[in-house]
């Protein structure tokens, strides 16, 4: 609380005794400066950019097209102008049409050049777009894209321009997975490899949309109802895998390890898939020596084990949180919750286990008895999962080896591409829409979205939403 100085006469306090704040009816000078600029330049350069079209029309005029299906010579139709949306405005040619009175083949040469649709935004405008509805939800994108960049469009924009850009990555991505897949497209291992690399996956559930047609409301005033259940069938399981080098992880603050690089990959479905993506991402990487170690960080799940497989040299590591929350579940059941004993008990479980003593914490989880019968259920769980997984807690030696215990970089890497975007509340997902937006955030994540100016816009036409 700001202490006042008693007020003068003269100034007229509310009923709570404070003075109205006073609001500068003056804008900073160089916000007016800057935002002049804008004003000034901005038609300038969609005049330019205008000048450049017509350039390019005129430069046309009097040349006759070829047909790319017969090869014949084609006809002059008509010069309708036609335009679409660029980052400074609106930008209209007059696009010749030519016709093969043949074959009915129709060719607008200068449009062919530019590499744009009439009626569409411009490719530069929709990867800006696509770049905000990568980060925001689709409504609140296009209001940004009016105060980033001063253009009017409307949440079914920006919605399209991330369909159409997401599914050109979608598309490569597959394609890249498939040529992976084949053994005899690999190249040869490199020998320059890392020695360690640590991959980890993550999943949780998607909730997908119940109805086959988008709800729409026949008028204004007319409310629709609360949105139906998610019921079980609804939801997919949407998976992230990370890589990354072990070697690379660094510590800018005692207990705190970070790592400077990650490489990301995700898949809206099986599990198959991920791996085969993971898998085409490594070669690609060029990661995958014949001496590479691949550290593989699991909850337990068992689908994640069995597809490790793939990899023969490889060290599984059950993550050591996973591995301690079940000896605090059984823990609270026998003890009481918050009791200090059980605090105890589990720190004392969780420093043996750092310590590489998994068989002695076996040995000893096997003298207890529950107190309960729910405490001794929970006993023979915890007794069970170290068992199974005890080739797989050797923590100390991970420790020694730089590996890391935990997959803690892989939760928060996941929750970055899937929890972040597309898991707030009330949201319901196309398998195709999830997906390529997924695509997306993956290139931005991992650093590659110039890597976007290299793909076509895929038509949406041919790949119905
Ligand atoms: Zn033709």
């Amino acid at each position: 609380m700001l202490r006042r100085e008693p007020a003068s006469a003269e100034v007229s306090l509310g009923a709570s005794g404070l003075d109205k704040p006073i609001v500068p009816t003056e804008v900073p000078l160089f916000i007016r400066f800057e935002r002049e600029m804008e004003d000034k330049f901005r038609p300038l350069m969609l005049q330019e950019l205008q000048r450049k079209v017509d350039e390019l029309a005129d430069s046309q005029r009097g040349h006759r097209p070829t047909c790319t299906e017969c090869d014949q010579p084609m006809q002059y139709k008509d010069e309708t102008p036609l335009s679409w949306l660029t980052r400074f405005g609106k930008v209209t040619a007059k696009a010749t049409l030519f016709l093969c009175k043949p074959c009915e083949t129709k060719r607008r040469p200068v449009l062919e050049m530019l590499g744009v649709e009439p009626g569409q935004v411009s490719g530069s405008l929709a990867r800006l777009l696509a770049l905000l509805g990568v980060i925001v939800p689709y409504e609140l994108a296009a209001q940004l894209a009016l105060m980033f960049y001063g253009v009017q469009v409307n949440a079914m924009t920006v919605w399209r321009s991330v369909q159409r850009l997401g599914e050109a990555v979608e598309q490569y991505t597959n394609a890249l997975s498939e040529y992976h897949a084949n053994i005899n497209n690999d190249d040869p291992p490199p020998l320059d490899a890392p020695d360690a690399i640590v991959l980890g996956v993550d999943g949780c559930a998607l909730g997908m949309q119940v109805r086959e047609n988008r709800r729409r409301r026949k008028t204004a005033e007319e409310k629709l109802g609360p949105l139906p259940e998610v019921e079980d069938g609804h939801f997919r399981e949407v998976k992230t895998g990370v890589l990354l080098l072990p070697a690379e992880r660094v510590t800018p603050s005692p207990g705190r390890r970070s790592v400077l690089r990650r490489v990301l990959v995700t898949y809206l479905g099986n599990a198959d898939t991920i791996f085969d993506r993971l898998w085409a991402k490594l070669q690609e990487l060029r990661w995958l020596g014949p001496n590479t170690v691949v550290v593989i960080v699991g909850d337990g799940a068992e689908w994640i084990w069995n597809r490790a497989t793939m990899f023969p040299r490889r060290c599984e590591i059950l993550d050591f949180w996973h591995a301690i929350e079940c000896a605090w579940k059984f823990a609270r059941l026998q003890h009481g919750e918050g009791s200090k004993i059980a605090d105890k008990w589990t720190h004392r479980i969780a420093k043996k286990l750092r310590d590489g003593k998994i068989e002695q914490v076996i040995a000893h989880l096997n003298t207890l008895s529950g107190t309960t019968e729910k405490a001794q259920e929970k006993l023979e769980d915890l007794i069970r999962y170290y068992t199974n997984n005890q080739h797989r807690m050797h923590y100390k030696e991970y420790l020694r080896l730089g590996y890391g215990i935990g997959s803690g970089a892989v939760e928060s890497a996941h929750k970055q591409v899937v929890h972040a975007r597309l898991r707030q509340a009330g949201m319901r997902w196309s398998v195709a829409g999830a997906q390529r937006l997924l695509a997306l955030r993956l290139l931005l994540l991992n650093g590659e979205w110039a890597f976007l100016d290299r793909l076509r816009m895929v038509s949406l036409a041919k790949h119905a939403a």
